[in-house]
């Protein structure tokens, strides 16, 4: 048998862990599907899901006909800045490393002018938190938008913030009306990106006598034919994705589902029809809505024995942790090709690390030599010193700064990697980090781990890790 930790030369792959958790204590693993149990290939839905919603606004008489998506134009994690159109990543701290405004970076000036007073926090009403991967064409639909806006094309809005709320809009109207999803389903093979180890890994977990549940907020009629499609081909013969799942609730609301004592409806068949439910949920059975409390009481556990998988940072992992105190794992499925983009640059990586401690070793040695020529010693001696560590200087700038510029465009040319800002960590990470117990690029990453995995957390480092102490 092969070694089991990850496929092959794929770290990628892992599974990371910001606070230990014992796969062997839980109880239940609930699943979201889009984007977590089902993954889309991101160009053909996001494409299809931005078309749509151009032709809202069109036939709203939105001048928008030539507007396309364009793929790797936006990363998720990116803010909106409501008040000047921008589009923004930020690190943990909330401070602006990268600004574009339309399709275009802003210089270096305009971004300090604008931000360097402003710390960002989404929870402001002036900022909007784009976390998931169904946010792509939502920031690529408005940051062209923008432009259009800038260049007096669209008279029916008045502001970047009216611009914003009416692509919200087109975006919530076209995954809520028929249309995309009928354009989805038209061609599985086209949008769905399957993985059969996904089928392999719940079944591993089934077997081991967890409770499977599925939550997601897509509505029955999607989810029996997506769920199919992505998981029944890899199924032992004679069963089906229903056989996994004790529990499966669509059009759950989530994150009010969480918070909520929203009643349960049983589905009773494929078209969606509902009728009431008194007391507790069945097995085997499939409900609308519903509430998280009434699914701990259903399977008689408590929220640190149930572990919920999303890719939503608000919907799947905030409230479930902050309300209900399950355990939670974050699907983040574009990790995968940002640290494929990290490792291969990791000799570069070093080396910049390397030049950038011989120059704060040579900063430090001109600080000292400028205090002692102030305080006026050695003045002949120090003078031409001084000069030639300042070139020393200026030659090893120039080595960094393409290094530097690469090391900030590993993972997506326009906005670095999802995970960084500069050398810190970027907001997308500090909320990974409060809220997800875990994180990975999908679910068939826990095939490799195994339901008995006991995932610990690493020491945290501080930036004091690194001085060595002179102990005599
Ligand atoms: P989940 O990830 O399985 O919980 O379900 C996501 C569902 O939400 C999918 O059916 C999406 O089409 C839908 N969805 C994603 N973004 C939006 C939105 O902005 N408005 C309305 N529905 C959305
Ligand atoms: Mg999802």
């Amino acid at each position: 048998m092969s070694d089991f930790l990850f496929p092959k030369g794929a770290p990628q792959r892992g599974i990371f862990c910001n606070r230990t958790l014992n796969l062997r204590s839980l109880g239940a693993i609930g699943y979201d599907m889009d984007y977590t149990l089902v993954q889309y290939h991101v160009r053909e839905w996001e494409t299809t899901a931005f078309n749509h919603a151009r032709d809202r606004m069109l036939r709203e008489g939105w001048p928008v006909e030539k507007l396309e998506f364009t793929p790797h134009l936006m990363i998720q994690g990116l803010i909106v800045d409501l008040e000047t159109g921008n589009l923004l990543k930020v690190n943990r701290f909330g401070f602006v490393k990268t600004a574009f405004h339309g399709t275009g970076s802003m210089n270096y000036e305009d971004q300090r002018r604008l931000y360097s007073r402003i710390v960002v926090d989404h929870r402001e009403d002036r900022f909007i938190f784009l976390s998931t991967l169904f946010s792509l064409s939502e920031a690529c639909l408005f940051a062209e938008l923008v432009e259009l806006f800038d260049t007096d094309q669209l008279p029916m809005v008045a502001d970047y913030e009216e611009l914003y709320w009416r692509v919200r809009r087109a975006i919530d109207g076209a995954h809520a009306e028929g249309l995309l999803k009928a354009e989805i389903l038209a061609d599985l093979d086209r949008a769905v990106d399957r993985d059969p180890q996904t089928a392999e890994a719940l079944l591993d977990q089934k077997q081991s006598g967890k409770k499977l549940m599925l939550i997601t907020n897509s509505d029955w009629p999607y989810t029996r034919l997506l769920m199919a499609h992505a998981i029944d081909p890899f199924l032992p013969e004679g069963t089906t994705w229903r056989d996994l799942f004790d529990l499966v609730i669509v059009s759950s609301r989530k994150p009010d589902f969480f918070t909520s004592r929203s009643p349960a409806l049983e589905v009773v068949n494929d078209e969606g029809m509902l009728k009431p439910v008194e007391g507790k949920l069945e097995k085997g059975k499939v409900y609308f809505g519903g509430n998280a409390a009434l699914v701990e009481k259903t399977l008689g556990l408590e929220g640190d024995r149930i572990l919920y998988v999303g890719d939503h940072f608000f919907g799947d992992v905030h409230a479930t942790k902050s309300t209900m105190r399950w355990r939670t794992a974050l699907v983040v499925r574009e990790l995968e090709s940002d640290l494929k983009a990290a490792y291969a640059f990791g000799e570069q990586e070093q080396l910049l690390e390397e030049l950038m401690e011989q120059k704060n070793v040579l900063e430090r040695r001109i600080a000292q030599m400028r205090l002692r020529l102030q305080r006026g010693q050695d003045k002949d001696e120090l003078k031409p010193r001084l000069e030639e560590l300042r070139t020393e200087f200026a030659a090893l700038d120039e080595k960094i700064a393409p290094l530097a510029r690469a090391s900030a465009r590993t993972g997506n040319a326009n906005w670095g990697s999802l995970m960084r800002a500069g050398n810190d960590k970027s907001y997308l990470a500090d909320y990974v980090e409060r809220h997800a117990d875990i994180y990975t690029s999908r679910v068939s990453n826990f095939l490799f781990e195994t339901p008995f995995a006991y995932f610990r957390s690493a020491r945290g480092s501080l930036p004091h890790d690194k001085s060595a102490p002179d102990l005599d």
